[in-house]
């Protein structure tokens, strides 16, 4: 459940949707952050939003800092940019075709397809200017 940043409404928001998620109540559009895995991948990427790819693991240090970044992106840039986490320890598909060696690992894709990686935790705002960049 995500509550509306504009009127609190807690919403549901799918793991896959045609558009954007926006509120029930006052249509404003809402965070897109969601965790998928190897069965739900392609339909979680599937979306006309520039998909964040969380790329992370429950141990992982460096992933838990991200986190929060993450959940802001998702606040900042709803309805332009979706988040999808992926636990990659139970997800070896998704996995294998980011070739992930170290996490954690954050992929821009359009459409698809990644335009942008970036590895380690990095500042808010080295995610920020990807993210503006590869929204033009
Ligand atoms: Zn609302």
């Amino acid at each position: 459940m995500v509550a509306c940043t504009a009127c609190g409404t807690k919403n549901r928001v799918p793991v896959a949707a045609q558009g954007h998620p926006r509120c029930a109540s006052c249509k404003q559009a809402l965070p897109w952050l969601v965790d998928a895995g190897d069965r739900t991948f392609d339909e979680a990427v599937d979306t006309s939003l520039l998909v964040v790819l969380d790329l992370w693991a429950p141990w992982c240090g460096p992933c838990r800092m991200i986190a929060p970044i993450l959940e802001k992106v998702a606040t900042e840039y709803a309805g332009r940019v979706k988040v999808v986490k992926v636990n990659v320890d139970d997800n070896p598909d998704v996995s294998y075709q980011f070739k992930v060696q170290s996490i954690p690992l954050v992929v821009l894709l359009k459409d698809g397809k990644s335009v942008e990686t970036l590895m380690g935790a990095q500042s808010p705002q080295a995610y920020r200017q990807k993210i503006d960049a590869a929204l033009g």
